[in-house]
């Protein structure tokens, strides 16, 4: 069994208090840093242990934290838990296990910063734990850690909760300093910087919770046992690996950075269903690509990921058995993605829809040979998007081709769907026409959406 850091205090049911979380030692990395420590030192630190970005990006953090331009004014922290990607619950797991250890992550970060003030931005389905938070955040600022000259010193800082208003993109960083502002959450131009102009001009980093949460145990254990947390050479610490679909114990577990994806799967989630076999799987999330079996030995840190030219994400897997049609898969995900997108730019407001529409023609036993080379032209133009939402939404479908291209040809040649039978088959509605027929808009108005983008 590895070393639980994050998870060190979970207990069955319900968040480690604030006393529990100050007797495993809590607030203490905030205690030393305040009276100890500059932010460059904290800054310096966590640039040294390697600690990236958990939100999926994995951008080194301590990089992140010294590119905020200082010049005295206000500067802005929005700890980020807005998680809507499919498969995807380690950041509501972790509020709710210890929530005293998320924020003392943000505080730590905030010193690190100079920022006056947080915003913890939360998707409204998670309304509970906007409640645990907001609860255990007044805990904090009456023991001293939050308001005004906090523990005595001329540091200030405080949090508030944001409930957002429920959409994807507003898991992006720039999108998400647009919805606080109360403007239309479309992610800002490549190439602006929100540590220079963030949150009403100001600097301002977002930071995924899970990421700030490992702050406080790098400040108190050091860089050296930080890094041999991880598994592999190129890891970090610990990380958060969901897994759910077909297997016997899907659930959030703490494991190694850079543990091997088959054994995530077959050793900590319990492996497949009683006479399920593995066929395929999506690693980070529903934004990263089908791996196959071939590649479960793999291990899930972000450079080893990358050189299987797939992305660690979320590192959330849902795991697909033997019956499931993945082009079916494919057009549940893509519809998803269909829905959420903000309709900004081109690529991602028509081809995503496109694709939507030849994967749907291909499960019905419409699909003809030219529409595997159509569907990749079309994957191929997400890389023009304005923002990473529209080849995250194609990659489950560049991994189709990548890997399953014959269960593709076979819907084509069989017209139909060889695992329709098996009633596995996870498509989504059809997707909407221009037709005059309500029936044929049912599941997602493409049209109406647009007019109220
Ligand atoms: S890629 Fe999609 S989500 Fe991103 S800006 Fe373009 S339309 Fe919006």
């Amino acid at each position: 069994m590895s070393e639980l850091v994050l998870f060190k205090n979970r207990r069955e049911g319900r968040a480690a208090t604030f006393d529990e979380y100050r007797a495993s030692g809590g607030y203490e990395a905030l205690i030393d840093a305040v009276k100890n420590r500059t932010p460059g030192d904290v800054v310096r630190i966590v640039t040294e242990s390697g600690l990236r970005g958990r939100g999926g990006a994995g951008f080194p953090t301590g990089r992140k934290w010294g590119s905020v331009h200082g010049d005295g004014g206000p500067r802005y922290i929005l700890p980020n838990t807005d998680e809507m990607e499919p498969g995807t619950f380690k950041d509501r797991v972790l509020v709710n296990t210890d929530p005293h250890l998320v924020v003392e992550g943000i505080i730590l970060a905030a010193y690190a910063v100079g920022a006056c003030h947080g915003i913890f931005f939360i998707r409204p389905s998670y309304e509970q734990d906007a409640k645990v938070l907001e609860r255990e955040l007044s805990i904090a600022r009456e023991a001293g850690f939050l308001g005004r000259n906090i523990l005595g010193s001329d540091f200030s800082f405080d949090i508030d909760v944001h409930r957002s208003a429920g959409r994807y993109i507003c898991g992006e960083a720039s999108a998400q300093v647009n919805a606080i502002q109360g403007k239309r959450p479309n992610p800002i131009k490549v190439g602006e910087h929100l540590t220079e102009t963030g949150l009403w001009g100001r600097p301002t980093v977002v930071n995924n919770v899970e990421t700030l949460a490992s702050v406080p145990h790098i400040l108190k254990n050091g860089v050296p046992w930080f890094k041999s947390l991880a598994a592999t050479p190129e890891g970090d610490g610990t990380k958060l690996y969901c897994v759910s679909g077909m297997v016997g114990a899907p659930g959030c577990y703490e494991l190694p950075m850079g543990t091997a994806l088959g054994d995530i799967i077959f050793e900590h989630g319990g492996g497949m269903l009683p006479g399920k076999d593995f066929k395929a799987c999506l690693p980070g999330g529903a934004s990263s690509g089908l791996m196959p079996a071939s590649l479960l030995h793999v291990p899930m840190d972000f450079d080893a990921m990358k050189k299987a030219g797939q992305r660690l994400g979320t590192a959330s897997i849902v795991v697909f058995d033997q019956e499931t049609c993945l082009v079916g898969a494919c057009l549940n995900l893509i519809g998803f993605f269909v829905r959420e997108s903000c309709g900004w730019c081109t690529p991602c407001r028509e081809g995503l829809p496109f694709i939507q529409e030849v994967l749907w023609r291909i499960e019905q036993g419409e699909g003809e040979e030219r529409d595997i080379e159509l569907l990749r032209e079309t994957l191929d133009l997400m890389r023009y998007s304005y923002c990473a939402f529209a080849p995250g939404a194609a990659a489950p479908v560049e991994g189709l081709l990548r890997y399953f291209e014959d269960e593709v040809r076979e819907h084509i040649r069989i017209k139909g769907c060889p695992f329709s039978a098996s009633a596995r088959c996870l498509s989504a509605p059809a997707p909407s026409t221009d037709a005059e027929d309500p029936a044929a808009r049912e599941g997602c108005d493409l049209s109406t959406r647009r007019q109220e983008g």
